[in-house]
């Protein structure tokens, strides 16, 4: 028989932050620096925790540099050479303290990280990344990377439930990328009828990576500033974020005019765009489970990034948290039926 869980789980849009009193006087005070030591690799880490995701239209190396002035990080996507990997490592040695080499659980994905980790030895993170982090192959994988770089720093999911965060915590992982689900592009929980509402998984695995001295990023589910607060009030160590850098100078891919306005191309990683650009195609065993859209064009990320980060720092005064470490401390989440007010949309 299948087993229900009835309790109710939830996303950013059904929850609001109750405001608290607060002595901050302007979110100029407000800290969103924060310091880690993860729990395997034993680095450090010290930055504003939001993240690029590791899509080839969110995570280049023009990214990268464009949040690396606001010390925020970007998960590079996988399918830069490793002399490209060394070229933009000579010319810019600082920035690799906020960038991971992203990877797939595959033999020519390892090999191609190991090649440039070998041509880029001072990168610190790898961010191990298939759509089910459920798969044993996938746990043995990490258990294999985990023995082969012993000191770099590994993200490693996707996952959404506490057994399996800890799963790839004890496995050698130091950050857990949670999510499955709530992307802009992406079409699982329409094809395949599986995920978990964002806030919730967040709420869950964050604890359960906690307990053990390990990290998560909610990866997934953002559409404004507010919901990057609300994954940080619900736990998040690092938020991740694809469609809200999508679209800019930054984000890869050509700009297309159509009726006098400018659009960029976004897509998931397993859309069939992705497919097509990387694999020559959908392999027939499988269906895509990301989707292509136009997304209109936004100028230059700097500004974006700023918008984001405002918001977090005016949360931060709405409930009296310093700093953003104290943000999920000072957090109550209300339920709500509705979050705004739609009569100018
Ligand atoms: P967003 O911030 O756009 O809501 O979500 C970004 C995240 O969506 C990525 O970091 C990644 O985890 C996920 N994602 C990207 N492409 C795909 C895809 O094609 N399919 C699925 N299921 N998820 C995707």
């Amino acid at each position: 028989m299948p087993r229900l869980d009835s309790d109710i789980k939830l996303d950013f849009k059904d929850v609001l932050f109750r405001p608290k009193r607060s002595t901050l006087r302007s979110r100029a005070d407000v800290d969103l620096c924060r310091e880690f030591v993860f729990r395997n690799s034993k680095q450090h880490y010290n930055g504003v925790p939001v993240m690029a995701s590791n899509m080839d239209t969110v995570g280049t190396f023009e990214m990268a540099l464009a949040l690396g002035q606001f010390d925020v990080f970007t998960c590079i996507h996988k399918h830069y050479s490793p002399e490209e990997w060394a070229k933009f490592a000579d010319e810019n040695p600082t920035i690799l303290k906020n960038v991971a080499v992203s990877s797939g659980s595959g033999d020519v994905d390892y090999t191609k990280l190991s090649a440039i980790i070998k041509a880029v030895p001072s990168v610190q993170y790898i961010c191990l990344d298939v759509a089910n982090g459920y798969s044993e192959h996938f746990v043995d994988f990490v258990r294999r990377t985990r023995k082969d770089f012993p000191n770099h720093t590994i993200i490693a999911g996707n996952v959404v439930t506490g057994e399996m965060v800890e799963e790839l915590i004890l496995s050698g992982a130091d950050i857990i990328k949670v999510g499955i689900g709530p992307g802009s592009v992406c079409t699982t929980r329409k094809k395949t009828g599986v995920g978990y509402p964002q806030l919730s998984a967040v709420i869950e695995c964050a604890d359960a990576a906690h307990g053990l001295g390990g990290h998560i990023i909610s990866d997934g589910g953002c559409t404004c500033p507010g919901d990057v607060s609300k994954a940080f009030g619900a736990g998040a160590d690092f938020v991740m974020l694809g469609g809200m850098f999508a679209g800019h100078d930054q984000s890869g891919g050509e700009i297309v005019e159509k009726d006098g306005k400018k659009f960029k191309t976004f897509y998931g990683m397993s859309s069939s765009t992705a497919m097509k650009k990387y694999h020559g195609g959908v392999k027939e065993y499988r269906a895509s489970e990301g989707k292509t859209v136009e997304v209109e064009y936004r100028g230059d990320v700097n500004s974006t990034i700023q918008d984001i980060l405002g918001g977090v720092r005016s949360t931060c005064t709405y409930v009296g948290a310093q700093k953003l470490k104290e943000l999920s401390r000072r957090t109550t989440f209300i339920r709500v039926t509705q979050q705004i007010n739609q009569i100018f949309n």
